[in-house]
């Protein structure tokens, strides 16, 4: 029998912001559901740059206008500096598309992900901060909900017919089930820190994201934060990296020396927080759902941030989860099928960002080459950048397979269809 306190229409794990997107918008839906989250926010986590789409999710749940009055920093382009700072070429989204999208925001993830779990708290949902779930409950292969650690230690079950995983890059259905699957081509590690008091433009490029070179295809990341702070992080092979040692700072600051750009901007700072790195790079999951169960966000898949595509995709399968479980509860179907479209619709828009990223990394490729010999596909180029990601991007990646490998797709990642018993 389940505890009635504890019975839920749905136990969302994690409260980032696919797992906060996913529990605002069945919360709005009038769903009961519950957040176990096993920090207590605010608390610091990487990833600051968004991308225009974001505004689609963030509208639907209702935080855009939060948003607007929340002092991040707004970014209206990005663009890519070379080795000598020579071809800096920024990329105003407005000058592609005329919609509130157009400007979007670099967020200090401890504010903005304790916005997103406030707004989806204020839509209804259950929060409950510092309780880590530990293991998925099964009755007969169907997850029933989860085993979670609470604050003062003990064990509680949380149990509802669908759970949604949104544990991020920790993974609990990927680690309990060993469904994560290395993208082997995309091996990378990132070595980051903050600066204060660091170069900034001026005008409308203040925000701007910057993507800037190190020795052919390795790069730096460099996002305007607000309080006069910036998030410098530099990507690469670990055998580039680590080629002197592997003292972090010495790494950074080695690469900071290498970029015209960055040592110029970085030049009147102050490096204020220790110097951190992760590798584990990209990855997806086997299965993208199983009877009661839906992964999203990082807990499904993470891919390279060179486009910056990580909150977007979280914010994205979010309320596509939360729209496919909502649809489940009103026909009383958890099975794994029924999960089936928002899996096809995740693998879409991760393929889409999946192919720009190999692109990006091969030697032939270039973003001018292609536009230079295909300059009708800038749009699409665009687009696809910006997270339009359901939009037909064939002709697209028939170009620039004139530049660059472009992969298959990924062959797995669809829910797990148990066999029907004998
Ligand atoms: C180096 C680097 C740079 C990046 N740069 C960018 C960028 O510029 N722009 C961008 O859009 N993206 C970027 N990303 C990606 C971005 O950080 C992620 O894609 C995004 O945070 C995914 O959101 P999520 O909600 O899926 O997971 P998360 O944001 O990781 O949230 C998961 C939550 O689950 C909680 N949790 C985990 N396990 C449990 C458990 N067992 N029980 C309860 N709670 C649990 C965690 O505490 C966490 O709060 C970057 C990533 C890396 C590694």
């Amino acid at each position: 029998m389940m505890d009635a306190e504890q019975a839920f229409d749905a136990v969302i794990v994690g409260g980032g912001p696919a797992g906060a997107s996913s529990a605002a918008l069945l919360a709005q839906k009038g769903r009961n559901v519950v957040v176990l989250e096993k920090d207590i926010f605010p608390r610091y986590h990487i990833g600051e740059s968004m991308i225009p789409f974001c505004w689609y999710p963030l509208e639907r749940i209702g935080m855009n206008e939060k948003l607007k009055d929340a002092g991040f920093i707004k970014k209206f382009s990005v663009q890519f500096v070379s080795q000598d700072a020579g071809a800096s070429v920024p990329f105003y989204f407005s000058r592609h598309m005329d919609h509130p999208s157009a400007q979007t925001w670099q967020v200090e993830r401890s504010s903005f992900d304790k916005m997103m779990l406030c707004h989806a708290c204020e839509s209804g949902a259950t929060i409950k901060k510092g309780v880590a779930a530990k293991e998925f409950i099964t009755e007969a292969g169907v997850t029933k909900g989860v085993r979670a650690r609470m604050p003062d230690g003990s064990m509680q079950d949380f149990l509802a017919p669908v759970t949604i995983d949104a544990t991020g890059r920790d993974g609990l259905a990927c680690s309990r089930n060993r469904w994560r699957i290395p993208d082997k081509k995309l091996k990378k590690i990132a070595i980051w820190s903050y600066y204060k008091g660091a170069k900034r433009d001026a005008g409308l490029d203040e925000g701007a994201t910057t993507v800037a070179y190190v020795d052919d295809k390795n790069w730096f990341w460099w996002i305007p934060l607000q309080n006069d702070r910036v998030s410098v992080g530099v990507v690469g092979d670990k055998d580039y990296l680590f080629s002197d040692g592997r003292d972090l700072e010495q790494i950074l600051d080695r690469e900071i020396k290498k970029n015209a750009w960055i040592k110029d901007h970085v030049s009147t700072g102050k490096r204020v927080e220790p110097v951190q790195a992760t590798g584990d790079y990209s990855y997806r999951s086997e299965y993208c759902a199983a009877d009661g169960l839906v992964l999203t966000g990082d807990a499904f898949s993470f891919l390279d941030p060179v486009f910056s595509s990580g909150l977007f995709l979280a914010l994205y399968s979010g309320v596509l989860a939360a729209d496919a479980v909502d649809e489940a509860l009103s026909v009383g179907d958890f099975g794994a099928a029924r999960f089936t479209e928002y899996g096809e619709k995740f693998r879409g828009g991760l393929e889409a960002m999946r192919k720009l990223v190999y692109a990006f990394y091969d030697p032939n490729f270039s973003f001018g080459a292609v536009i230079k010999k295909h300059p009708h596909l800038r749009g699409d180029l665009t687009d696809c950048l910006i997270g339009n990601v359901e939009k037909d991007f064939d002709a697209l990646f028939e170009a620039v397979s004139e530049f660059a490998d472009i992969p298959e797709p990924v062959p797995h990642g669809n829910p797990h269809i148990a066999p029907a018993p004998a």
